[in-house]
């Protein structure tokens, strides 16, 4: 895999983080997790965590001000070109701000993983996860709000990503190593 700069991208509870993850272990790539940056804001009880605490428990956005400068910040410091996004960008206007923070670095986004999974069981996973991780948005209807989040304000990038000729469509339906073998096969097949 020689790309530079990899979206994960799918509503809550299709599995982004935990394959971004593995992807960036075996392949020596940065990962980027917003949800885990803002959350340990949330735990460690900084300014920003205090602010945004209660927008993660409703299952809302933060605004795009404050990601988009969050992840310029971590983009910067950053000494790997090789980076694993999960989780940003969520809006519209998130990913145009990227895309101009990836040219000032020099960087290019080479693809965009849209993982697919059918909403009823993106639920199940979530309530799942809740009662084991303890996430504060993890309860039903929190999952449900999240969704509808998802699907108002994430789901125009899969055009957006679509007409720049850079998504592929993963299902994410089976077990982790099943989704995980279907990503690693779509970028090899890509990359060779
Ligand atoms: P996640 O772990 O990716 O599901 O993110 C958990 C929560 O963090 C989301 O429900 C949002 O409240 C917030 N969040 C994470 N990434 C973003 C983003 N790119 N834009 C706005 N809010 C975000």
């Amino acid at each position: 895999m020689t790309g530079q700069v990899m979206i994960f991208l799918g509503a809550p509870g299709a599995g982004k983080g935990t394959q971004a993850e593995r992807l960036s272990k075996q392949y020596g790539m940065v990962k980027l997790s917003t949800g885990d940056i803002l959350r340990d804001h949330v735990s460690r009880g900084t300014a920003l965590g205090q602010r945004i605490e209660p927008i993660l428990s409703s299952g809302q956005l933060v605004s795009d001000e404050i990601l988009i400068e969050l992840i310029e910040d971590r983009v910067s410091v950053l000494e790997s070109s090789k980076i694993i996004l999960d989780g940003f960008p969520r809006t519209v206007e998130q990913a145009k701000a990227l895309e101009q923070l990836l040219i000032a670095k020099g960087l290019e986004l080479c693809s965009v993983i849209l993982l697919d999974v059918p909403v009823d069981l993106l639920i199940d996973r979530i309530v799942s996860r809740g009662k084991v991780l303890g996430r504060s948005d993890d309860d039903e209807s929190t999952a449900r709000e999240r969704q509808r989040v998802y699907l108002e304000q994430t789901e125009p990038l899969v055009d957006h990503y679509r007409s720049k000729g850079l998504l592929k469509v993963v299902a994410g339906t089976g077990s982790l190593d099943e989704v995980y073998a279907r990503i690693v096969k779509i970028l090899e097949k890509e990359h060779v």
